[in-house]
């Protein structure tokens, strides 16, 4: 539960754990006597049937992980090359690394100030004769306003890629979060809701996509001749032990939501008289699964977030930064992306101000007061 800062022998208050128990232990070990590490036993296929019905979906290909997920996802929906896809400017790099290697350009844009999601209006306005798809992504486990994005999307026949690597069990307007995309896609990180150590999936309901999103995943070989490559395609197999344990996770999931449920609660209330913090929306019909607990310190506490990170390791707390937005990524430079920094005011400030919090559904009760009062002296 506790990970040791270097050299010191204090204890840390870790950001995120996996909760893993006797019920993963059960099924991996189930797997492994029946002699299932990679593929085989049918545990692939049980844990892909399982989270498309979880979504409401009819199709899943699990992946080793969720950023080979959004390059398969991308890679399926066949856009013509040079093609646009818009997606929030605040995000993980993993988007944009998707869109890139299927010969596409990124389009960035700035995201709400209270959501930190994508809008539908910056959207709009950054529709080209050339946008092809959209790419909405639940940050933090907040669902985004999905309803005018698709009437969007409709409008001007873009396809959707939903990011749900945040969003395991989230709830938009009654529908599973992953149930929205033309293709949605799961990350299973050691630190997402649902985990599988390294893994990710593609969900979607088109049977079209069924044949070239197995192709790819398997390094572009034929059905009907092994070894035989007849187009693009990586390695990107998921194994059956990990599917054991995703299983397992899966059987947990309401547990672990009803833990994020407490832990944003227990923050909410102890940080709520902090003056100068924005916290995360806290609407129950927001659908907001907690993934990371992120607060947003205002400038006119005269303290940017690595400070406050700084300060809260040395009283005994682990905590981290937000995403570094898109237009700042010298990676993206370096391809010739130059977005002007004066367009992502949100994204830039987000990333400067922004820290989430310890939100492992293994912390207790006391290790969250624990993070509370140092959040408190910190700022005193
Ligand atoms: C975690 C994450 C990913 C990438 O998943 P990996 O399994 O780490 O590759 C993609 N998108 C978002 C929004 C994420 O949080």
């Amino acid at each position: 539960m506790f990970s040791r800062r270097p050299g010191q022998g204090v204890l840390l208050i870790p950001v995120c754990q996996p909760w893993i128990d006797h019920r993963e232990q059960a099924r991996a070990s189930e797997a492994l006597a029946q002699g299932c590490l990679a593929g085989g036993g049918g545990y692939v296929n049980a844990f892909e049937t399982q989270w498309a019905s979880h979504c409401h979906r009819t199709h899943a290909l699990a992946v080793n992980n969720g950023t080979a997920a959004l390059e398969l996802a991308v890679h399926c929906l066949n856009l013509p090359p040079g093609s646009e896809v818009i997606l929030p400017d605040f995000t993980i790099i993993s988007c944009v690394r998707a869109v890139l290697s299927q010969g596409l350009i990124p389009v960035f844009v700035d995201v709400d100030p209270i959501t930190w999601n994508l809008r539908s209006d910056a959207a709009r306005a950054a529709l080209t004769d050339r946008t092809a798809a959209l790419m909405p992504v639940h940050m933090y486990g907040l669902p985004v306003d999905m309803d005018p994005l698709l009437s969007l999307a409709e409008a001007h026949q873009l396809k959707v890629i939903e990011d749900a690597a945040e969003a395991h069990g989230a709830v938009y307007r009654g529908r599973p979060c992953g149930s929205f995309g033309d293709i949605s896609v799961f990350s299973f990180y050691a630190n997402k809701i649902v985990t599988t150590g390294e893994g990710g999936m593609i969900l979607f309901d088109n049977p079209a996509f069924l044949a070239p999103a197995q192709r790819y995943r398997e390094l572009g070989f034929d059905p009907e001749r092994r070894f035989r490559s007849s187009g693009p395609g990586a390695n990107l197999r998921f194994t059956a032990l990990q599917a054991a344990v995703g299983l397992a996770q899966i059987e947990k999931l309401d547990e672990s939501l009803a833990r994020k449920q407490h832990l944003a609660q227990r923050y909410r209330e102890g940080l709520g008289d902090v003056p100068g913090l924005q916290h995360p929306v806290s609407d129950p019909d927001s659908g907001h699964v907690y993934w990371m607990y992120g607060i947003v310190l205002d400038e006119s506490l005269q303290l940017d977030g690595a400070t406050l990170i700084q300060r809260l390791h040395a009283l005994g707390v682990d905590s981290r930064p937000f995403f570094l937005g898109m237009h700042e990524q010298p990676y993206l430079h370096q391809l010739g992306y130059c977005p002007s920094p004066e367009a992502f005011p949100i994204s830039r400030r987000l990333a400067r101000q922004g820290v989430y919090l310890p939100s492992g559904t293994t912390l207790t009760d006391s290790e969250i007061d624990r993070v509370i009062e140092a959040v408190h002296t910190v700022l005193r």
